[in-house]
């Protein structure tokens, strides 16, 4: 094993390289030099066995950081720091545990390709939340109860009833797939399909477990903690790892995705990651200028107002808006409407008070004003 190449060599991907571009790399080496590509080429073999057991790795996280720190030696038997290793030897067709790349290289027919009793990852399972505008700006905990599948304890998850073990099916002889062959116009063809008898397990159960009714599986009550981050906005999900579905023979568990819902606000409007308000003053205030109250998420805070402000005036509050995902002491603003106030109940004297400004504002004497409204009272 020493001299083995460096996975990320292998891959022509750097050190620093993101899932995704792991995932293309090896996609395009995948179609390069797979077996079907090339009959009988062992260097194309050879070089597409080296891809996938690099993007093995590389595509795992967990591995991926053993590896970034020891090496190939991660995963050398009875290697330290190994962590049990990881015996390539075993991985027999290497379409196996690329499933999910091989649907996408080879389309519907992909999916045949691949021994349905290898591993396979379990399914995702969605869930959802509903929070607060205010949990959505800062972040919160949430406590989601689910029923999620377990491994049945009785069986180990076989399905049988303990004592009894599950047979290996006699039609696929325990490969979960069969080939028919035909025969048509331009030859000989070869179908692959899902085995009809065991469903493409490849094991037929006779005495079913009675726990979990023959299904391996359990379903309990669960409580997951959901961490949402501060800046989540409504729709967006949480992918929360490995706690989906379990596993098909010694795969990884699914994962949870949680889709946040967020209720609206009774004065907040949220735009990517701006809040937009709108906060009333005083006619008197727009007019003279002063210290105008206005809610933001951080709590009150005074404007201060220049005399002569006029209404629908917009103002920015910045950095009083929701914090971004990526670094929560980036924030965005907070746009506030400043809408005057046109009051609808007025003492008698206010009343005066307004006339007699009004009546200064169009250059009249104060004296006349009681006459004028006489006047015009009658007139109607
Ligand atoms: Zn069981
Ligand atoms: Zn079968």
């Amino acid at each position: 094993m020493a001299d083995k190449r460096d996975y990320y060599e292998v891959l022509g991907v750097s050190k620093g390289a993101s899932e995704d571009e792991i995932k293309k790399a090896y996609r395009q080496l995948a179609k390069k030099y797979h077996p079907d590509m090339n009959p009988g080429d062992k260097n194309a073999e050879a070089k597409f066995k080296e891809a996938s057991e690099a993007y093995a790795v590389l595509s795992d996280p967990e591995k991926r950081k053993q590896y970034d720190q020891f090496g190939h030696a991660a995963f050398e038997q009875g290697a330290g720091g190994g962590g049990g290793g990881f015996d390539f030897s075993n991985m027999g067709d290497v379409g196996d545990i690329f499933g999910d790349i091989f649907g996408d290289l080879f389309g519907g027919g992909g999916r045949t390709r691949r021994a349905s009793n290898g591993p396979m990852k379990g399914a995702n399972v969605r869930a959802g939340i509903r929070i607060t505008f205010e949990e959505a700006v800062f972040g919160t905990e949430k406590e989601l109860e689910l029923n999620l599948k377990d491994e049945c304890e009785k069986c180990h998850g076989t399905g049988a009833k303990p004592g009894s073990s599950p047979v290996t099916c006699s039609k696929c002889g325990g490969r979960g797939q069969v080939v028919y062959t035909q025969q048509s116009l331009f030859g000989m063809v070869r179908n692959v399909q899902t085995c009809p008898d065991c469903g493409g397990s490849g094991k037929i159960i006779k005495d079913k477990c009675p726990d979990c009714y023959g299904t391996g599986y359990i379903s309990r009550r669960k409580k997951i903690q959901v961490s949402v981050p501060a800046g989540i906005d409504d729709g967006q999900n949480i992918r929360i790892r490995a706690k989906g579905e379990p596993g098909v023979n010694g795969g990884e568990r699914g994962d949870l995705l949680v889709e946040v819902s967020v209720s609206r606000h009774p004065i907040f409007q949220r735009q990517g990651f701006d809040i937009y308000s709108t906060a009333p003053m005083s006619f008197a205030q727009a007019a003279l200028g002063g210290d105008v109250r206005i809610s933001t998420v951080d709590g009150d805070v005074l404007y201060n107002v220049k005399p002569g402000t006029q209404t629908d005036t917009r103002i920015r509050l910045k950095g009083k808006g929701v914090p971004t995902l990526r670094n929560k002491a980036i924030r965005g603003d907070h746009y506030v409407t400043l809408v005057v106030q046109i009051p609808t109940k007025l003492t008698n004297e206010q009343k005066e008070l307004l006339q007699r400004f009004d009546d200064s504002m169009n250059g009249r004497q104060p004296e006349e004003e009681p006459e004028k409204k006489k006047k015009k009272f009658w007139e109607k």
